[in-house]
């Protein structure tokens, strides 16, 4: 008997009756003759009304005591999920993260899994029970709970995926798959059959949503194929893979956008060894990831360093650049919060020319400045006005062709 992992995002557990249809569809896949695991996400906005109440009794909640809290909305739905299995005359059974035998380095409320012990987990599976594991979290050695950041169920289900040796991690989300463009802003955006884990890696990491970075690299180490659908329809899915793709062409795959986005530029920094260093270290050891990085052409020995961080880590950047740009005598900082970052993504930018020049075309034609650029082999990422984005991100799905199956842009 194969077995697959089946994780269901806040929104498909979001209430008794769809909980009561999660449950369906699980015992569909056991028919179908599947060992299940299943990891769930906290019902609905859960987590966000959990950090909410922390923030009511507290101005700085303590980041252990957070973690057990916010873990507690996966124990919710998991708990919920086996009852209404049992209720359906599966047998199930729910377990924490803790007792999943995930575990973590001790960092709450970004945790990093460092092994998962999954006796607990085989040994119900031969019992022939639906294990129903809560995401999001898991244990210390020493047994305090931890968190593994926002999004992070996907991890977990992608985790006993690849400790399980399952066939399929099936992600069931509020989305039918992976499209060329978010739908909502592009009214013809079309859902991949497939897609591979180098190109859903780069469009998660910049700014789709249907799954979480570090689940798609995860399943990229280990080759685990991830199937990303609709829990509402019975729509087909896409399929993320490392084989080959069903549509190989010379087009671009997708485009992403992002708009937590801050630019923070540091003025006057003398132009010599260390002290970029200076500037950058600091926010290393802060923790605070910074992307993007542009040292402008020197004139008179002062350079200005200009880089991209989340908008919501804006203000401990600055808490942590201002001390060290007196430090390395720089002259200052000044920082703009209204910044998006739109990409275009695809494996075939490697071997064929002239991608970058067709989207500064596209984005002027739009109308559309270009503050900053970066790029990976596989992906251009534009920084513009986010209040430009929707644009922005129709007139290139529009000059890439994305629309139309084939007719190679
Ligand atoms: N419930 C957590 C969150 O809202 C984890 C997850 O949904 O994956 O971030
Ligand atoms: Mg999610």
């Amino acid at each position: 008997m194969s077995l697959v992992v089946q994780k269901f995002g806040g929104t498909s557990v979001a209430d008794a009756q769809l909980i009561r249809s999660v449950a369906t569809r699980i015992v569909a896949t056991r028919n179908r003759g599947d060992d299940v695991v299943a990891v769930v996400s906290a019902m609905g906005d859960a987590t966000d009304l959990l950090s909410d109440l922390a923030y009511q009794v507290c101005a700085n909640p303590d980041k252990r005591e957070m973690d057990l809290l916010l873990s507690t909305g996966e124990l919710v739905s998991s708990s919920l999920l086996a009852m209404a299995l049992r209720d359906i005359g599966q047998e199930a059974v729910s377990l924490s993260g803790l007792q999943a035998g995930i575990r973590t380095e001790r960092r709450f409320g970004k945790a990093r899994i460092t092994g998962i012990d999954a006796k607990r987990i085989e040994k119900e599976v031969s019992r022939g029970k639906v294990v129903i594991v809560a995401g999001f979290q898991g244990a210390t050695d020493d047994m305090d709970v931890t968190t593994l950041g926002r999004g992070g169920s996907d991890l977990t289900a992608v985790a006993l995926a690849v400790q399980l040796q399952a066939t399929m991690c099936e992600q069931f989300t509020d989305v039918e798959g992976v499209f060329t463009a978010d739908p909502r802003l592009v009214s013809d955006a079309r859902k991949l059959k497939d897609i591979s884990y180098e190109e859903m890696l780069e469009l998660a990491s910049y700014g789709a949503k249907v799954l979480h970075p570090r689940a798609v690299e995860l399943g990229s180490v280990h080759n685990v194929p991830i199937f990303v659908a609709s829990s509402f329809s019975s729509a087909p899915g896409t399929l993320i893979h490392g084989g080959t793709l069903m549509e190989v062409s010379e087009k671009v795959r997708g485009i992403a956008h992002d708009t937590d986005v801050a630019k923070v530029t540091v003025l006057g920094v003398p132009d010599q060894p260390g002290a970029v260093a200076g500037l950058f270290e600091p926010l290393s050891e802060a923790q605070i990831r910074v992307d993007t990085i542009v040292q402008n052409t020197s004139a008179e020995n002062v350079t200005d360093v200009t880089f991209i961080v989340s908008r919501l880590e804006l203000g401990n950047a600055i808490s942590v650049v201002e001390p060290a740009i007196r430090s390395i005598n720089a002259r200052g900082w000044v920082a703009d919060e209204r910044l998006a970052k739109v990409s275009v993504v695809g494996a075939a930018m490697r071997t064929a020319p002239g991608y970058a020049a067709r989207m500064f075309r596209a984005l002027f034609e739009a109308g559309i400045n270009i503050e900053m650029v970066t790029t990976s082999e596989v992906r251009i990422t534009c920084i513009v006005e986010a209040d430009r984005v929707p644009e922005a991100v129709r007139a290139l799905h529009n000059a890439f062709n994305l629309a139309t199956l084939d007719g190679d842009a």
